[in-house]
């Protein structure tokens, strides 16, 4: 028999709440070593005795084997004589002071437990809260840290003795998994209607899929809030939610019961089928079948659908397949417009009431609320367009400690961003910070984060523009602590999140192609066609789009004619001579913003890459006036002709790109009938060819290869596409989004390292 040794282990990372403690139980079992596990609040703690084989084979196992849901940042060792053990045990969980570590996101329903789900002998048959340690909410019900159920929404709920023998046995699935119930003590579900409670669980379930089979919209209580569900297939039923909704023509995310439905609606490559079963169930924005049932207003003007897979007990009960239901449902977040979604019963029954039939409610609380994540698949990999339920709030992993700081993002689609350690927390979608309700929704969140990671900022990044309510928070709340404020250019922030979540160390700067639609510049000017040369201290401007008014300020975001008539009138062209535009304008309007432009009377300076394409499109005719921001440019997208390789010209000056003579031919080729499909196309393999001119001069001159694309813009697939492989030929090494959003919604996170970096060499 070998000599016995003793080592001490520390584990960090997700390691709680997800089955680890009693995975090291039976691992130390099986090579027969002693000692003990036990939680803290920074990981997890273990001591034991064995050969200095086991001993080897232990440490490496604990990395491999690991269960499904931990996921494993850090194993320290440290090796001496042995303790003398007699057993193994769990103990205690211990807490630190001002320890933290990450904590789950949400995890969607399990294989084990849907098996019992619809085993009738099971004690949880149709039981709609079924879950373990292995699946289950997490996130949006920790009140706060360790992860234990005092600290979570199930604290009302009083296990009963099977649930309770089940949580304290080790060789369990479900051994201190902190949502354990069953039908006789956990929550459960009922059906209200008019303000009365007319069915309760089972009954109120059938009931549900009876009024949804008729075409009733019902408001279900989800598991990071209230979704607005409808049958999908029901044209009649999808337009009266949108009139309800105030939503005219955005698209609506629909739910499947499985997998195969979804390939019988859609077209699906490899990586979508995986991210749809993902125990994260993001809505997956996939190729829409022409013969799909699904009516074409869930998403007008778009050949694409955002489908997910129900990822709670309940959805899946909810979508059960039968003769009759139909095979899709309308799950969009419940809300009015761009309100945050509501998360508690009483306050949906006020906001909802004009929106749905009937509600289907639980009793289960939702401490943070979380909205579906969105998700597109690139080049077979992620690429997140919000990041949300079922990501957040796990961290992005930063090359370099700093201090604890936080970040307020931006205006729209905003996420907050805290940083602890080498650790950026960043925020559930917080949604548009256009209304009060939003703000607030943004403040809480703010507070319950740091109180779970344990963070008092000690500095606080946002955005130059003076007027973002996210902005005015930093200012304010920097004054009552007085802490100190750095204010990140808008720009800047997205290259650097690209930066940091591809682990570049900023040693070597980067082409920074921030393409967007909004973005405070330091000269106070709207930006967003933006070519740097930059590291995370800094950036130079080297190429932007060559400014433009912007006839109206933020209201010709929603009216992109307003941008064509001031290229027109650039170009010295009479609105009249292009039929596109002369049929849909009101000449009175038109010379109101003619006078704007000459006057000068609001109508700052852009060199928004966004409102170029704005401005191209409804050039074209495709739209003159938008309900959601981007739609032109996302419907001018849809028209174009893969085939078509044409491009137009444009003037690359010393400082700026000039695309005149881009619009000039663009209409040259509308009056010579050219079809719309090949003028987007021409429109968009331009753009690609102004970044590709950009990055070789910028080569020749600073011998930088590596391209980061960051920015709203770059959420249009065939520019993406076309631009990351012509800059893949041309030898770049070229940096794009797979774990934040490209969109507003990753800014926070480039805001936090360029702080971060900005006092580490201060
Ligand atoms: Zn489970
Ligand atoms: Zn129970
Ligand atoms: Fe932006």
């Amino acid at each position: 028999m070998s000599e016995l040794e003793g080592v001490r282990i520390h584990i960090t990372g997700v390691v709680q709440g997800v089955g680890f403690r009693p995975f090291v139980f039976g691992l130390a079992s099986r090579l027969e070593l002693l000692g003990w596990v036990r939680n803290t609040s920074a990981g997890v703690d273990l001591e034991v005795d064995g050969s200095p084989k086991a001993i080897r084979k232990f440490t490496q196992s604990l990395r491999e084997e690991a269960p499904p849901l931990a996921r494993i940042d850090e194993i320290s060792v440290d090796r001496g004589e042995p303790y003398g053990f007699t057993e193994f045990q769990i103990i205690h969980s211990q807490p630190l002071e001002g320890a933290f570590q990450p904590i789950s996101p949400d995890v969607s329903l399990c294989a084990d437990c849907e098996r019992e789900l619809f085993d009738p002998k099971d004690r949880r048959y149709r039981y709609p809260f079924i879950n373990c340690t292995n699946c289950g909410p997490r996130f949006t019900i920790i009140t706060d840290i360790p992860y234990d159920r005092p600290n979570t929404t199930m604290e009302p709920f009083q296990m009963c003795p099977e649930c309770s023998k089940e949580y304290y046995d080790p060789q369990d699935r479900r051994f201190h998994a902190q949502p354990v119930a069953c039908p006789t003590c956990g929550p459960s579900i009922w059906l209200e209607v008019g303000g009365r409670k007319i069915a309760e669980r089972e009954a109120a379930l059938q009931e549900v899929r009876k009024r949804l089979q008729k075409g009733e919209v019902i408001a279900v209580k989800g598991l990071g809030g209230f979704h607005l569900a409808c049958d999908a297939t029901n044209l009649e039923t999808v337009l009266e939610l949108r009139r309800r909704k105030l939503r005219v023509d955005k698209a609506f995310a629909i739910m499947m019961p499985d997998l195969d439905t979804v390939e019988e609606h859609c077209d699906l490559c490899e990586e979508e089928r995986k991210l749809l079963l993902s125990h994260e169930r993001p809505i997956v924005i996939v190729p829409r079948k022409v013969e799909s049932s699904v009516v074409a207003d869930v998403a007008p003007g778009q050949d694409t659908l955002g489908v997910m897979l129900p990822y709670t007990p309940l959805h899946v009960l909810l979508l059960e397949k039968q003769p009759g239901f139909p095979p899709a449902l309308v799950m969009t977040s419940g809300n009015v417009s761009e309100e945050p979604i509501a998360t508690h019963n009483e306050e949906a029954r006020v906001r909802l009431s004009d929106l749905s039939d009937a509600f289907l409610l639980h009793d289960r609380g939702i401490q943070t609320r979380c909205d579906d994540s969105v998700v597109r698949v690139f080049e077979n990999n992620i690429y997140p367009l919000r990041r949300s339920r079922g990501y957040a709030p796990y961290p992005v992993h930063l090359r370099k400690e700093g201090i604890p700081l936080l970040a307020v993002g931006a205006e729209l689609k905003n996420t907050f961003c805290l940083t602890r350690g080498k650790y950026a927390f960043l925020s559930h979608h917080i949604g548009d910070m256009e209304n009060y309700e939003t703000l607030i929704s943004f403040e809480d969140g703010i507070q319950h984060l740091e109180k779970l990671f344990r963070v008092k900022p000690e500095a606080l990044a946002y955005d130059l523009h003076p007027n973002y309510m996210a902005t005015r928070y930093a200012l304010e709340r920097s004054e009552q602590e007085n802490i100190p404020t750095i204010g990140v250019q808008h720009h800047h922030a997205h290259i650097a999140a690209c930066m940091a979540e591809n682990g570049l160390d900023g040693s070597r700067s980067v082409i920074g192609i921030s393409f967007d639609g909004t973005g405070y510049g330091d000269d106070g000017a709207i930006w967003g066609g933006e070519i740097f040369l930059c590291d995370y201290r800094g950036y130079e401007r080297l190429y932007h789009l060559a400014y433009i008014p912007l006839p109206g300020g933020d209201k010709a975001i929603y009216q992109p004619w307003r941008i064509a008539v001031a290229w027109l009138k650039r170009l010295g062209l009479e609105v009249g001579s292009l039929p596109s535009l002369r049929e849909a304008l009101d000449p009175e309007e038109v010379l109101i913003v003619q006078q704007q432009i000459e006057k000068n009377i609001n109508a700052p300076l852009t060199s928004s890459m966004g409102r170029l394409f704005d401005a191209a499109s409804a050039v074209c005719g495709v739209r003159h006036v938008v309900n959601y921001e981007a739609q032109a440019a996302i419907e001018f997208e849809a028209l174009v002709d893969y085939e078509e390789k044409g491009l137009y010209d444009f003037i690359v000056r010393e400082k700026d790109v000039d695309p005149a003579p881009l619009f000039q031919s663009l209409i040259n080729d509308l009056n010579d009938g050219i079809s719309r499909r090949k003028i987007a196309a021409r429109f968009h393999n331009t753009v690609v060819q102004i970044v590709i001119d950009a990055c070789l001069k910028i080569r020749d001159r600073f011998s930088v290869s590596d391209v980061a694309l960051s920015g709203g813009v770059w959420q249009n697939m065939f520019l993406l596409s076309r631009t990351v492989s012509a800059l893949r030929d041309l030898d770049f090494t070229v940096h794009i989004h797979h774990e934040v959003p490209t969109n507003d919604g990753g800014l926070a996170l480039g805001q936090a390292v360029v702080a971060l970096r900005t006092l580490d060499s201060a």
